[in-house]
């Protein structure tokens, strides 16, 4: 992955982020051109398998169990309920999944192993998995890698200055040594950040100086306008005018030409034209479905429409890397072969009920 030298120290990107306006978003779609297809859109997906009941105190997020935010704790999905989400996804145009778990960190417990499971149906209908589970080690790294996790989740935020002001049950350094892992097992990382949490220019471009930093920066930026949730310590934070989407989308695009920039959280609070402006300054991707984990997004029909509008097409996947083989796991197998047992077990209990009940009739 490249990174644009010319406006790699903060002082460039700050200068750059204030360009005027046109001048900005005339470059970043120029640069747009040079490396991506202008009127191809990735469409993911985002799955929440597990909400709410989180112990971390992330202050933008209605998920943290700190803040009252009437939010219904759901426990981990079945897989076979996210494999059928999935399946719809696709079937509406999308080309990646993401699934997000309201975890701190991934233990090496049956959940995992559920999760597991469901990366490798998902990339066995030929989709990209991505998944965004808290942090996590290596080991934990490498088993998702060989289920056929594509890309892994894991915002950083914000900037390092800011993150305290946001987040105190974690710290940043811990947030990278997690990408670090992703980056290590051979995953693609996607990671991040949110704009209208009450932080400066400089912290928003000091964020993408922490990319810049990296040996090689995410293959995937997202960038959320924070949706202010009441309950949260966020809740009354005025709506991020659409201008700054776009400078920071912009400024994304032209520091990080081969990336995708994802125009995530945020879009319910966007016009039309406002979401076409971040498509010109370099937006390659959006979260479709009516959903964003817990907070509202465009349904599948209003995007549909929106792409009609603008002429896009959704991206097919695995355009910018090779789909990863799936590889046995022998804890998902050891808890296939367990639930077939039960299945049986209680299909031959209720067949010897009936044959009872039918003998017990002809008494
Ligand atoms: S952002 Fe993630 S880690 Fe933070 S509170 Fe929400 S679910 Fe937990």
């Amino acid at each position: 992955m490249k990174i644009n030298q010319t406006y790699a120290t903060k002082e460039a990107a700050i200068k750059l982020y204030n360009t005027p306006l046109m001048d900005l978003m005339y470059q970043a779609a120029t640069v747009h051109r040079e490396f991506h297809n202008p009127n191809e859109v990735q469409m993911s997906s985002l799955i929440s398998i597990k909400t709410g009941g989180c112990s971390e105190d992330c202050g933008y997020c209605p998920q943290s169990a700190k803040y009252n935010t009437e939010l219904e704790v759901k426990p981990l999905m079945q897989v076979d309920e996210v494999l059928d989400l999935a399946k719809n996804a696709k079937v509406n145009g999308s080309s990646r999944v993401c699934m997000g778990a309201a975890w701190r960190n991934v233990r090496d417990n049956r959940d995992f192993d559920k999760v597991v499971e469901m990366v490798q149906g998902i990339n066995g209908m030929g989709m990209e998995v991505c998944a965004t589970l808290g942090m996590l080690n290596e080991q934990q790294a490498e088993r998702l890698k060989n289920a056929g996790l594509y890309a892994y989740n894991h915002n950083l935020d914000s900037s390092k200055e800011f993150y305290k002001d946001i987040i105190s049950t974690r710290e940043y350094e811990e947030r990278i040594e997690t990408i670090g892992h992703v980056r290590k097992a051979g995953i693609s990382v996607c990671s991040g950040g949110i704009i209208g949490m009450g932080e400066s220019v400089e912290d928003r471009v000091g964020m993408l100086m922490t990319y810049v930093m990296m040996e090689q920066p995410p293959e995937s930026i997202p960038i959320n306008a924070l949706v202010a949730v009441e309950g949260t310590p966020l809740e009354d934070q005025k709506p991020v005018p659409v201008w700054e989407m776009v400078r920071m989308i912009a400024t994304s695009r032209i520091l990080f030409p081969q990336s995708i920039i994802r125009l995530s959280a945020g879009r319910t609070q966007m016009s039309k034209e406002a979401q076409a402006l971040c498509f010109f300054a370099g937006a390659s991707s959006i979260f479709a479905g009516d959903k964003l984990l817990t907070t509202p997004n465009p349904a599948f029909n209003e995007d549909k429409e929106l792409f009609d509008i603008l002429g896009l097409t959704a991206k097919a996947p695995f355009q910018d890397g090779e789909q990863p083989e799936t590889k046995f796991d022998a804890k998902v197998e050891a808890a296939k072969e367990y639930r077939e047992k039960i299945k049986s077990a209680s299909a031959k209990s209720s067949s010897e009920k009936s044959q009872k009940g039918l003998s017990l009739g002809k008494w």
